[in-house]
């Protein structure tokens, strides 16, 4: 199964916030949306960084909360990770785990098309398991759950 079946699901909204945006924005984006990670991209299009709740409270620990004033460029991660549609759902669930980040956008041609979240591929892979059992009943029983 690949990346494209994920987003074909979730569809291909991305929420980006430019880098010269400050902390205190930031928070309001996430809050606003209900997400943990937002992709720092000043034309929606190009990502340039992606931040994460995870470098707010880094960032909070370290500096206090003059954070909350500085711009998003100051706390974001630049070397993105990033896989294209055909990304298999294995190797991005793989890619996860070993680097422990939980969010890894969809580029392709350059383009941002998607964000991937370790909740989506939960939710994709408990759907799975539920199909192959109804499946598997059914075969069994000979009928339909
Ligand atoms: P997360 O688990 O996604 O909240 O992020 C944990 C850390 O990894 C934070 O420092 C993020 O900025 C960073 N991070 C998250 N996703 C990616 C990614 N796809 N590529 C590189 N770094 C990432």
């Amino acid at each position: 199964m690949r990346i494209s079946d994920i987003l074909r699901v979730k569809g291909e909204r991305v929420v980006t916030v430019s880098p010269e945006a400050d902390v205190t924005e930031l928070l309001s984006v996430l809050a606003e949306h209900g997400i943990g990670a937002v992709i720092v991209s000043r034309d929606g299009s190009r990502v340039e960084g992606i931040v994460s709740e995870r470098d707010i409270v880094r960032a909070l620990a370290e500096r206090g909360a003059a954070v909350l004033s500085e711009p998003v460029a100051a706390i974001q991660t630049t070397e993105v990770r990033s896989v294209d549609r055909e990304a298999a759902v294995d190797e991005v669930e793989r890619l996860m785990t070993e680097r422990r980040f939980r969010h890894v956008p969809v580029i392709e041609n350059g383009s941002l098309r998607g964000v991937v979240s370790i909740g989506d591929v939960v939710k994709f892979r408990i759907d799975e398991l539920v199909h192959e059992r109804s499946t598997l009943e059914e075969y069994i029983t000979g009928e339909r759950a």
